[in-house]
């Protein structure tokens, strides 16, 4: 088929057409340069100046301060698993050069798959040179005993006194929970039980909702990371939003005995050479620049935060509604739902099945739920209002059938 059809994926995810339309067009030609974005060096004029540009409407939108370095790598989140531990256990050591590995405390806050992946990696890279901790995990307070379904409230975060990073996941892609950005929600990350006569070695992992509003306390974060291929362009560029005292020589740190760090994965290797050290990924570079200039036009977080409260706010009201009737029912516990992952079962023997087959053939497709049996809906960016309306439209029907 020719036509494009409705994509509910979690990853890699619907682009704006706009936006593939006009990287056709750079594909052949960049900027009139008169050769493709894929076959232009990553060091003439006209790519610099279109990274600079790309830099500044990240920082701009999002408010980035001037302590922070926005970098950018490639690795996906996956690298960055690794990267951060890395990178904050040299810093670590270079505040404490005698701090042995009971002293020297990773705080892991799980609250789901990536954060549980993300402190398995932790413990790997850390294993006889730091102390690994869970600060807490929120399978202890699900339903059933088991599932990552809540963000755990705030009295049972207890962090280390000086670890040498604090570890969250913002939204958990294949659970659907995430923290509030409602400061007075439970659910919200507990921002104010941080030390904060110290500068935190605050990380978060963002690759499921960058750019889908703004950043609560992004000042007070050490890194914070997202892979580009959920709200924001193709996979292959990762972003790092990094605060300038994380930017450390990992070479000292090296001679003081800990890990050498890679030096594609050091942060120093990728400030140093404005994120050019090695061949960058030049398009999706240029297909996330793409993405952030048509953000901008069309008014910027302010607006996608508008609208990605009411797609998930009507979403979620038919998730509801089909509960009460013995239809559907929530993953997620009340107040821990993801604005950008929706996630539900659909009850009765072969109901799921025949849920997501009705889909298809309305051409919404990307429905079908992280491996484990359940329906998912991923609202990123590109996905718009119209578009979950059709997909309400289609549940009000399945419910008044069942
Ligand atoms: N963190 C989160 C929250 C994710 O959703 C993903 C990918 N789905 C990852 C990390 C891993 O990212 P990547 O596949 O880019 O390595």
């Amino acid at each position: 088929s020719t036509e494009r059809v409705l994509n509910f994926g979690a990853g890699p995810s619907a682009l704006p057409l706009s936006v593939l339309e006009e990287a056709q067009k750079g594909l052949v030609n960049f900027n009139g340069t008169g050769i493709g974005i894929a076959e232009i060096s990553h060091r003439s004029k006209e790519f610099q100046a279109f990274l600079d540009d790309f830099e500044k409407n990240i920082r701009t939108q999002l408010g980035v301060p001037p302590t922070h370095r926005i970098l950018f790598t490639q690795g996906g989140g996956t690298s960055q698993f690794s990267a951060v531990v890395l990178n904050l256990l040299a810093r670590h050591r270079l505040l404490h050069p005698t701090a042995t590995a009971e002293e020297t405390v990773l705080d892991y806050v799980v609250t789901g798959s990536w954060s549980k992946k993300a402190a398995e990696e932790a413990r790997r890279l850390a294993a006889g040179n730091a102390t690994v901790r869970t600060v807490v995990d929120s399978r202890v307070y699900s339903k059933d005993g088991k599932s990552f379904d809540n963000i755990p409230p705030h009295a049972e975060f207890t962090f280390s006194d000086d670890p040498a990073l604090i570890y969250y996941c913002e939204n958990e892609t294949v659970d659907g929970v995430e923290f509030s950005h409602d400061p007075q929600s439970p659910a919200s990350f507990p921002f104010h039980l941080l030390k904060r006569d110290a500068l935190v070695p605050l990380v978060a992992d963002y690759s499921s909702s960058f750019m889908c509003r703004p950043i609560p306390h992004l000042a007070d974060h050490a890194v914070i990371y997202a892979g580009a291929q959920k709200n924001i362009g193709p996979a292959g560029l990762t972003i790092l939003i990094v605060r300038q005292d994380c930017i450390v020589d990992v070479d000292a740190a090296a001679k003081l005995g800990v890990t050498p760090v890679p030096l594609i994965l050091s942060y120093k290797t990728l400030a140093d050479s404005g994120s050019l050290y090695n061949t960058p990924s030049v398009l999706p570079i240029y297909m996330a620049g793409l993405v952030l200039q048509r953000m901008k036009e069309k008014g910027g977080l302010p607006y996608y935060e508008e609208t990605n409260r009411r797609k998930a706010q009507k979403l979620y009201a038919i998730i509801h509604e089909g509960e009460q009737k013995g239809v559907f029912r929530r993953k997620v516990q009340q107040g821990s739902e993801s604005w950008m992952n929706a996630v539900f079962e659909v009850l009765g023997e072969g109901a799921e099945k025949k849920f997501l087959e009705g889909a298809e053939k309305e051409g919404m497709k990307g429905l079908k739920g992280h491996r484990s049996v359940c329906v998912r809906v991923s609202l990123y960016n590109a996905v718009t209002e119209e578009e979950v309306d059709k997909l309400i439209a289609y549940m009000t029907r399945f419910l008044g059938e069942s």
